[in-house]
C-alpha cells in the first residue's frame, strides 16, 4: 500500500504514507488551495457547479445535459472546448505546479459516448483535420491532456474510468491511453466497492489495464470508508499483485490500519 486520497490538508502529511493525493478541485466544483507536500489533484471535466453554466454545458444529439440529475451521472460533466474554461484549467494546474510537482489530472474527457453535440463542438469538428467525430473527440481529449502535462514538472498521474476493454475508453470519453500514455507516468484506476465480499472482478479488471499499458505504470486506488478491515486488505493485497502502487481513498485511518496490519 503506497498512500492515501483526502480531501483533508492535515492528512497529508502522515509518515505512514509515502504518496497523499489532495482534492484541490473535486467533481462538485469545490476548489481550495494546493499543498507543497500532496500531490494536487485536479478534476478537469467533472464539474458539477459549472455544468450548468450557458457555454460550458455539454449535451448529446437531443440536447440533454450531463447533469447529476440524469441516469448515469454521478457529478456533472463540461463541455471540453469551451476554450475560457481550459486555459482555467490549464492556470489552476500551474498554480498546483508552483506548490508542488507532481500532479494527478482527474476525470478528464467527454461526459460518455454520445457527448458532445455543442454548436462550438459541431463547428470545431467540421473544420477539423479529423473527418470521423470519434478521431475528432479524440484528438481534442489528447490535446488537452498533453498540453496539462506540460505544465507539469514533476510526476503526472492521470485518472481513467475502470473500463480496460479495448477501445471503451476511448469511445467513452475520448481518451486513449496509447495516445495519452506518453505524456504521463501513471495512470490510475478507482476500484471502489462497498464491502470487497468479493475481488474477483478487481483482479480481472487490474489485469485489463496491465494488458492495456505500455509504458506508464498502473496505480489502482480502493475505496476506504467503513470497509471491513480484513476484507480492505484483502482488496490492498489483490491490487497490488497487478498495480505498480495501491492507495486507499477518503480514510486514512482505514488505511493506516491496512499498513500496520500487512506489517504484523
Ligand atoms: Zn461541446
Amino acid at each position: 500500500m503506497d498512500g492515501i486520497v483526502t480531501r483533508v490538508a492535515d492528512e497529508v502529511d502522515d509518515p505512514a504514507f509515502d504518496i497523499a493525493f489532495y482534492e484541490v478541485k473535486d467533481v462538485t466544483g469545490r476548489q481550495t488551495d494546493p499543498l507543497t507536500d500532496a500531490v494536487n489533484m485536479v478534476s478537469c471535466h467533472g464539474d458539477s457547479s459549472r455544468a450548468d453554466d450557458p457555454g460550458l454545458q455539454t449535451v448529446d444529439d437531443e440536447g440533454r445535459l450531463a447533469t447529476r440529475d440524469r441516469p448515469y451521472f454521478d457529478w456533472g460533466y463540461v463541455c471540453p472546448t469551451n476554450e475560457d474554461y481550459r486555459l482555467e484549467l490549464l492556470e489552476l494546474l500551474e498554480h498546483c505546479a508552483e506548490r508542488s510537482g507532481a500532479i494527478r489530472l482527474d476525470d478528464v474527457g467527454f461526459a460518455r459516448g454520445e457527448y458532445c453535440r455543442c454548436d462550438r463542438c459541431q463547428i470545431e469538428f467540421d473544420t477539423a483535420d479529423e473527418d470521423d467525430w470519434w478521431s475528432w473527440r479524440t484528438s481534442t481529449i489528447t490535446r488537452f491532456v498533453h498540453d496539462a502535462a506540460d505544465r507539469i514538472d514533476g510526476r503526472t498521474y492521470l485518472t481513467v474510468y475502470p473500463d480496460p476493454y479495448p477501445g471503451h475508453l476511448e469511445r467513452r470519453s475520448g481518451l486513449s491511453l496509447a495516445a495519452v500514455e506518453p505524456a504521463i507516468d501513471e495512470v490510475v484506476v478507482p476500484l471502489y466497492d462497498m464491502a470487497y465480499t468479493t475481488t474477483y472482478w478487481l483482479e480481472a479488471l487490474a489485469s485489463g489495464f496491465v494488458d492495456s499499458l505500455t509504458s506508464a505504470d498502473l496505480g489502482v486506488e480502493v475505496y476506504g470508508i467503513d470497509i471491513d478491515l480484513e476484507n480492505l486488505v484483502h482488496a490492498v493485497e489483490v491490487a497490488e499483485a497487478y498495480a505498480d502502487s495501491v492507495y486507499v481513498a477518503y480514510d486514512a485511518a482505514a488505511a493506516r490500519a491496512v499498513a500496520e496490519a500487512r506489517h504484523d
